[in-house]
């Protein structure tokens, strides 16, 4: 099947996809609606599982799309492709796989990124007893990536007080303080949130339901959004001196998860992270079972020229959400220019994005069963 042919349109068609191919290929469903949204034209929201495999076994890939929204249009004709290329019959004994099929089903199907509350779910998970993260670099931003309008004038000034910026605390500063994390600005970028969004709630019922036996567990959570053209970032958050990153880098090579091949790939040095998904799971899991695994980057916008590029589909998305609407007569351009950076419609990308993720999906599930024969011959 051609590679274009995996990926939807909209959530709706996405959504329905996912089920029938679970449907046709056994997969045991389950769905959630989210209560507290609506997609557009009041389309009800929901979160789907499919498990594949014996109910008890003890190594379980776990593998989740549309954590940022509009990111699942990748990761959702990933699980596609997977399942209807008989990913499911192929998986070893005593192996099954968990799909998780938009996290963020309000994000999906707006094309956005964030939750019904603005909240990026990467970064909300985290305990929110304890005091918030502070991030005093971003408050300084603030003020200025927020403007009213996008005209050029706008743009020109943020721009400027952008390099003043840059000038007083250099280049990864800026990036850093914008994206990773922050808890004091509801109407800003990157926004962790105060308390765990719905689709962290339900996240983390469905594993500790369905992953209650696990004992091994492989992880993928399929993003997009760096420039290029569908080739794979693994950005594995394991402790690099243990035991998980070592199986990661087993699996999909030491190269691969490398930093310097990681930065190169991101095109900047990473910004630090708080609140994300794999260390909520990976702790949740902790009592009984190891999570090795990674976000993995569908490499997706063309190259930016300037900065004002590369921050563009953030200020669309803030704007939309905070100062024009979503109903706004130029929302249905900047969506479009959103949903270019984040999932294209170039042939190419299809093509690399199917390729590239049947040949994760392939390397993770062997990498699985040698996992699962290694724990059987340290038991005999
Ligand atoms: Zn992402």
């Amino acid at each position: 099947m051609e590679a274009s042919l995996f990926f939807s349109e909209t959530y709706e068609t996405a959504r329905a996809r996912f089920l029938e191919a679970a449907t046709a290929a056994g997969g045991r469903l389950a769905s959630h609606e989210n209560p507290l949204a609506r997609g557009p034209k009041g389309l009800p929201l929901h979160l789907d599982t499919a498990w594949f495999g014996p109910d008890d076994a003890e190594t379980v890939l776990l593998n989740t799309c549309g954590t940022h929204g509009t990111e699942g249009f990748a990761g959702s004709a990933a699980q596609l492709a997977w399942m209807m290329t008989c990913g499911p019959r192929d998986l070893p004994p005593r192996t099954a796989a968990l799909l998780v099929h938009a996290v963020n089903p309000f994000g999906f199907a707006w094309g956005l990124r964030g939750t019904e509350n603005n909240v990026d779910l990467n970064r909300n998970f985290l305990d929110h007893n304890a005091p918030h993260p502070d991030n005093p670099l971003y408050d300084e931003l603030h003020k200025f990536l927020c403007p009213k309008r996008l005209d050029e004038m706008s743009m020109s000034k943020m721009l400027g007080a952008g390099a003043r910026f840059v000038e007083k605390h250099g280049q990864w500063a800026l990036e850093d303080a914008i994206s990773r994390g922050q808890y004091t600005h509801p109407d800003g970028y990157h926004y962790g949130g105060l308390e765990p969004e719905w689709s962290n709630v339900v996240l983390r019922r469905i594993v500790e339901t369905e992953l209650a036996t696990a004992r091994r567990i492989a992880f993928i959570d399929w993003h997009s959004g760096p420039a290029g053209d569908g080739e794979l970032i693994y950005l594995c958050f394991s402790n690099p001196e243990g035991p998980d990153f070592a199986r990661a880098a087993h699996w999909w090579g030491e190269n691969a998860l490398d930093p310097a091949t990681v930065n190169a790939m991101w095109g900047s040095k990473r910004p630090s992270r708080r609140g994300i998904m794999f260390w909520g799971l990976e702790e949740q899991l902790a009592a009984h079972a190891r999570l090795t695994g990674a976000v993995i980057e569908f490499r997706s916008a063309r190259h930016k020229p300037s900065p004002a590029k590369t921050i563009r589909a953030s200020l669309l998305e803030r704007w939309l959400r905070f100062e024009g609407g979503l109903d706004a007569p130029e929302a249905k351009g900047f969506l479009e220019e959103i949903r270019d950076d984040y999932a294209p419609r170039r042939k190419s990308w299809h093509d690399n994005v199917i390729r590239n993720a049947l040949a994760c999906y392939r390397e993770t599930i062997s990498g699985m069963s040698e996992w699962t024969q290694e724990r059987a011959r340290a038991a005999d």
